[in-house]
């Protein structure tokens, strides 16, 4: 039984739990080790992220942490830095490399916000082209190396709101080759890939990211995994993990980073 987790968010980003919540709720649920992972700083959308000063109060907060609950688990401070942040993830325990947006021009746009945020990028960038529209997200996923993480974070976001093919047809062949070019890319510089339940525990999908066909592939390559809550809520640590654990044997998840 997998009992880390080290992809959670607080009040200092989007998360409704303040980090002293989540720590309590994790020694509770058994757990052995937490690492935070709030969102970095992305300068042309400050809706979701810490802030500048936030994010200083984040390190020093869960320092703090660490040192008062020493004896009861192991907590590390992480980044989800994002592809785009443009500043570079220094003084973390451990960076998951997340992409958010697509850029077309000079203009960032959130793949994951809402339905109709994501139809209208489809209509206004891609002139309604969603494969488009996924081969520019994969092309920024295959390039994540760039941001030296420790943990590749929800691999095909893009599909968050795709379920039973809503948008677009996950068996298209241009959908797959853009996915497996990114896959390949990442293999190469052997990160671990998040299982990332968040969107279910929030009630956006029925399974986790990565897809099946996702999964298979990589695990088919020797890739390597690691369960990803996505917490947005002290109680949602260890979301699904039994289940996920159940369901795949075959695949080399990682007991902790
Ligand atoms: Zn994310
Ligand atoms: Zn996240």
């Amino acid at each position: 039984m997998i009992t880390c987790d080290y992809h959670v968010h607080t009040t200092y980003c989007d998360g409704k739990s303040t980090p002293e919540e989540v720590v309590k709720s994790a020694i509770a649920k058994g757990m052995t080790e937490i690492g935070f992972s709030g969102h970095s700083y992305t300068f042309f959308d400050e809706s979701y992220c810490m802030t500048k000063e936030g994010t200083q109060q984040y390190i020093a907060e869960i320092s703090a942490l660490k040192e008062k609950y020493a004896d009861k688990i192991q907590i590390l401070c992480g980044i989800e830095q994002d592809y785009f942040a443009g500043e570079a993830a220094e003084s973390y325990d451990y960076v998951i490399g997340s992409v958010h947006y697509v850029k077309v021009g000079d203009e960032y746009f959130s793949v994951d916000h809402t339905k109709d945020i994501f139809i209208d990028i489809s209509k206004k960038c891609f002139g309604g082209d969603y494969y488009s529209f996924a081969e520019s997200y994969y092309e920024s996923v295959g390039n994540l190396a760039s941001v030296h993480p420790d943990i590749i974070g929800h691999f095909d976001l893009i599909t968050k709101f795709n379920e039973n093919g809503t948008f677009f047809d996950e068996s298209h062949p241009r959908y797959i080759t853009a996915w497996k070019a990114a896959v390949d890319k990442l293999l190469s510089h052997n990160i671990p890939f998040e299982i990332n339940t968040g969107a279910i525990s929030r009630g956006y999908r029925i399974s986790p990211y990565p897809s099946d066909d996702i999964l298979s592939y990589i695990s088919s390559k020797g890739g390597r995994f690691i369960l990803a809550s996505d917490s947005h809520s002290a109680d949602n640590l260890l979301f699904g993990f039994d289940k996920i654990e159940e369901k795949i044997k075959s695949c080399n998840i990682l007991k902790n980073i």
